[in-house]
């Protein structure tokens, strides 16, 4: 008797180059399958040996997305969480470390006491067990990416795995091969040859794809579609274009268009019993978001703005919160240590809002703390998130209540007025995986705030990533000066989020507000940001 899983295993594989979008394509058919009633949920694969990606450096990275769990996870997941508007925890993102090391320690343990421990079964095993431990009756579809290329060392046993798994279940297995179908321009032709190699070298590890999605500039022409299909064995519906879009958001109606989800629901031979509407309204999400009369130039002022990856999430929760408002919003992104010489207030004179994001580090601090103050003097709606708001804090401290030189103990430990320091429970702790304050905390929201104003509730959830506070030693002089501590962590007093009386926006808070917006549910406090922005602009220029 061959095994059954109620849970469908849909396995998505990456070929030809990296970068193609693996994350945004595995999210998207979470979409389409969602729309059709069923439950989805998700899994990343990352096969390099971290154990997170927590110790990595953003430019190597891009961000780090923190699960309200408090694991610190790959990019991907954020996509994920954006498109099947679903919660992802620690179980949602297995590395090559995170296997490893826990094979490792069940061997020190005795737990395989007289065997030889290996890649095939123990590592394979291991890998099985984390994608079984996603089985539920609540999920009808469990979609899991595997990170890099096929053809790379490090994730052979990662693929060994799935194919192990296709042999247990295999009614309830479909793989999913993306690869690249390029266009060679002084050829005028598009070419296959790279997808046949790279469905090859799939085969070889014992791998047939049920279906081919190809990432081309244009969608697919039927005859090309046909050569695929004869040269990758799978027949010619099954072979998905996946063309260059306007932006992430339309990949999922770009695939429905091709009938994809009816395709998948035939393959495993299911029919859907629950009614759903979330295509429709993703596709009014997607109107608005080209909708657009007024438009507004926001500055994001950071030290990974050349890798624009690593603000992924800020990115995305600025064009919820703009389709949202039906605005454009043009991102700025401004290198922090540009905003160090005496000329800076010319590169931020034409904006209509400063937002500052979080980082770790001493690198460009005096830039953005130069972008604060500027901010600050010039009634400019100015949002700090995490360093964001610690650097509003120094501004705060040395040029509006004139503690000279005060600073944040990260970056002087010797500074006179440390406004920012680290939390209590930090200073005992040397190993930096996973050690920072992680992942959901409470905030109570005061009244008669811009805090109450926006999020209109008293109490909130919001994730966080970071080892420094506000000093609240420094709380009652802030206050004497005007300065709103509107959020507090009840369960230890610590800052969430300040603003400053008498200016129209001058916020920060200490948590990541946007690692929990999505297209369907946008953030408060990116909507109240960017609609103060967008007031502003029109009302100055009556
Ligand atoms: N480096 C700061 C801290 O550790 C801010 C962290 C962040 O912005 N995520 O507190």
């Amino acid at each position: 008797m061959k095994k059954r899983s109620k849970t469908k295993f849909i396995f998505v594989t990456g070929g030809v180059i990296s970068s193609l979008g693996k994350g945004i394509t595995s999210a998207s058919i979470g979409v389409v399958l969602k729309d059709k009633g069923f439950r989805v949920n998700m899994i990343k694969f990352d096969p390099y040996i971290n154990v997170d990606s927590g110790t990595m450096n953003p430019f190597q990275h891009g961000e780090v997305y923190v699960t309200k769990d408090g694991a610190e996870t790959d990019l991907d997941l954020g996509h994920y969480e954006r498109f099947i508007s679903r919660d992802m925890t620690e179980d949602n993102n297995v590395t090559t470390g995170k296997v490893y090391s826990n094979v490792i320690d069940k061997e020190r343990k005795g737990e395989f006491l007289g065997n030889c421990v290996q890649v095939v079964p123990h590592i394979t095993d291991e890998i099985k067990s984390r994608i079984y431990k996603l089985v539920s009756k609540n999920t009808d579809f469990l979609l899991c990416e595997i990170g890099g290329t096929v053809g790379d060392i490090e994730s052979l046993p990662f693929l060994e795995a799935i194919r192990q798994i296709k042999l247990e279940y295999p009614n309830d297995v479909l793989f999913i091969h993306l690869t690249l179908v390029p266009y060679i321009k002084t050829a005028g032709e598009v070419k296959t040859k790279p997808t046949q190699h790279s469905v090859n070298e799939l085969r070889r590890i014992g791998i047939q794809p049920d279906f081919i999605a190809c990432r081309s500039e244009n969608p697919l022409s039927r005859a090309i579609k046909a050569k695929i299909s004869l040269f990758c064995n799978v027949s010619q519906d099954k072979v998905i274009s996946i063309e260059d879009a306007k932006s992430i958001y339309d990949v999922p109606i770009n695939l429905e268009r091709q009938g994809f989800s009816a395709s998948i629901l035939d393959f495993f031979s299911m029919i859907q019993t629950r009614k759903s509407n979330y295509l429709d309204n993703w596709k009014i999400f997607l109107n608005n978001f080209y909708a657009h009369e007024k438009e507004i130039t926001i500055g994001i002022v950071g030290k990974y703005v050349e890798l624009q990856d690593s603000y992924m999430s800020i990115k995305e929760a600025i064009n919820h919160a703009s389709a949202y408002l039906k605005i454009k919003t043009n991102m700025r992104w401004i290198e922090s240590e540009a905003l160090e010489t005496e000329n800076y207030e010319k590169k931020l004179c034409a904006l209509n809002g400063i937002l500052i994001p979080g980082g770790f580090g001493d690198r460009g601090i005096e830039g953005m703390i130069n972008a604060a103050k500027f901010a600050r003097k010039n009634k400019l709606p100015c949002f700090g998130i995490c360093l964001g708001m610690q650097v509003m804090i120094i501004d705060l401290a040395r040029n509006y209540i004139k503690l000279e030189n005060a600073n944040s103990a990260e970056f002087n430990s010797k500074t006179p007025y440390p406004v920012i320091d680290l939390q209590k429970g930090q200073k005992n702790i040397d190993a930096k995986g996973g050690t920072q304050r992680l992942g959901h905390y409470p905030c109570k929201i005061y009244n008669n705030t811009i805090a109450y104003q926006t999020y209109k509730e008293n109490l909130i959830l919001e994730r966080h990533r970071h080892r420094y506070e506000f000093n609240n030693e420094f709380r009652e002089l802030f206050e004497e000066k005007g300065i709103v501590f509107s959020g507090i962590c009840p369960q230890n007093d610590l800052v969430e989020i300040i603003e400053l009386k008498n200016h129209p926006y001058y916020l920060g808070c200490q948590f990541h507000p946007e690692l929990q917006s999505r297209p369907l549910q946008p953030h408060r406090l990116f909507i109240g940001f960017l609609k103060i922005s967008l007031e502003r602009k029109y009302e100055t220029k009556k």
